[in-house]
């Protein structure tokens, strides 16, 4: 019999997770990423609900507590950078989850793990993709027209392949919201807690303390323009503007950004498709689901993503692919349902436009921080849960 051959494309946290269980399983995986080297940036993100699971499936959770941002919870502050309400990392399913990490740290981990039937090649991407039936073939590096068992594509939510090949079927919708990422010295005042200020114009900035010795910081803010089309330095110049009177530390994070080397700026989008697969080409991860950090959880839906991808897949009879990829669809669509569906009024009432707003936000906060309903409250964060058991992998001689 031979070796079943999949190229995935992007080397991120979706695609090396769907590559580290298709190598387990004994595939030869090809993947292929446009950045020149590792994408090692990022910020913090969460392993929550059955993504606990597969983290220990692949024996990498010891790898990520070490790695562990060590947030102690989450404050929300008032104008004058007070805590008002606190959710403790303990809380569970609170905003800090128990298992943070730095995205560059997690990929990192993923990457060096990978099997050795499992090869990167990084500064490529496919030119061209042909569904022959049988194989997939695609075009990629210096003009080769390579054939495949299968194709996944892992491009993240604004996937220029997934574009190619799925078209019109590829509805995105636009929040309203930019967020901009960025790494800031750290002072001495800076705590282990993530810091939320909201101002009034739909602003908020946080900070969280990460395992390097410097700050995380964010910026977000309610607006139509799509910060993250512009060139980083007018981005850069934006955020200036719109957080000039947004008061608390404002202006440290916005001189910060300015000689931050990893700011990372994202117009929020989700990514609707009515199918994540089409013959012998599939989407994964953000680019097949991008729930956006409003939804939350995109990190731990990648990594259950490929792993469910990779299971049914291993399972599967030589060659009868679509079974397998319909069912992971059915696998995963409860969750990713779940987690897009936002409350009627976001973003604005997350980010209120009045000071009034931001006063009732501050309030319910407050409330919810209280004994009796923090538990409610932990429901928002409450995502990549689902009572279906993982499916089991079918490894390499089993
Ligand atoms: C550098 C970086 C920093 C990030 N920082 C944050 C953050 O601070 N907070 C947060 O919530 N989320 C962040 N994200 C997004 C987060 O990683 C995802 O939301 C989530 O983990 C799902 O991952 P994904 O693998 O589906 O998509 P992504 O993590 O977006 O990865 C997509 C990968 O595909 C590659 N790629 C894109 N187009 C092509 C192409 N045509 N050919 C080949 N490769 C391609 C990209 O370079 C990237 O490596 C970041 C992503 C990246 C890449």
């Amino acid at each position: 019999m031979t070796t079943p051959h999949a190229l995935v494309s992007g080397a991120s946290i979706a695609g090396l997770s769907t590559a580290f269980w298709l190598g387990r399983a004994g595939w030869d995986v090809t993947v292929v990423e446009r950045a020149d080297a590792f994408r090692d940036g990022g910020q913090n993100v969460d392993v929550r609900g059955k993504a606990r699971d597969v983290l220990d499936r692949m024996g990498l959770e010891d790898d990520v507590r070490r790695l562990s941002t060590t947030e102690e919870g989450t404050a929300v502050l008032d104008d004058r950078g007070r805590a008002i309400a606190r959710f403790p990392v303990e809380d569970p399913d609170g905003p800090t989850a128990e298992l943070e990490i730095l995205r560059g740290d997690l990929a990192r981990t993923i990457l060096e793990q990978l099997p050795a039937q499992v090869s990167v090649r990084f500064g490529t991407q496919i030119e061209d993709v042909r569904d022959a039936g049988s194989h997939v073939e695609v075009t990629w590096g210096q003009e080769q027209t390579r054939r495949y068992d299968l194709l996944v594509i892992a491009e993240g939510v604004r996937s220029r392949t997934r574009d190619r090949v799925f078209g019109t079927a590829v509805s995105k919708r636009e929040l309203g919201l930019t967020m901009a990422y960025g790494t800031i010295p750290r002072t001495p005042d800076d705590d282990r807690w993530w810091r939320w200020y909201s101002a009034p114009r739909g602003r908020q900035i946080t900070l969280r303390p990460d395992n390097t010795g410097t700050t995380r910081a964010t910026l977000a803010c309610t607006s139509r323009d799509n910060l993250a089309d512009l060139p980083l330095d007018d981005a850069r110049a934006a955020l200036r503007a719109t957080f000039a009177d947004a008061g608390w530390q404002a202006g440290r994070v916005v001189d910060g950004f300015a000689a931050s080397p990893d700011v990372y700026v994202d117009h929020l989008t989700q990514i609707m498709m009515p199918a994540w697969s089409r013959g012998r080409v599939c989407v994964t991860g953000d680019a097949a689901w991008c729930v956006t950090p409003l939804g939350g959880g995109g990190t731990s839906l990648a990594m259950i993503g490929g792993y469910v991808l990779a299971a049914y897949l291993t399972r599967a009879a030589p060659g009868g692919y679509a079974d397998a990829l319909a069912r992971y669809e059915q696998w995963m669509r409860p969750l990713i349902d779940d987690t897009q569906k936002l409350p009627p009024g976001t973003p604005s009432l997350f980010y209120p436009e009045s000071r009034a707003g931001v006063r009732a936000l501050r309030l319910v906060a407050r409330i919810g921080s209280t004994a009796p309903l923090r538990r409610l409250t932990s429901r928002i964060s409450h995502v990549a849960r689902t009572d279906q058991e993982l499916p089991e992998m079918h490894r390499a001689g089993s």
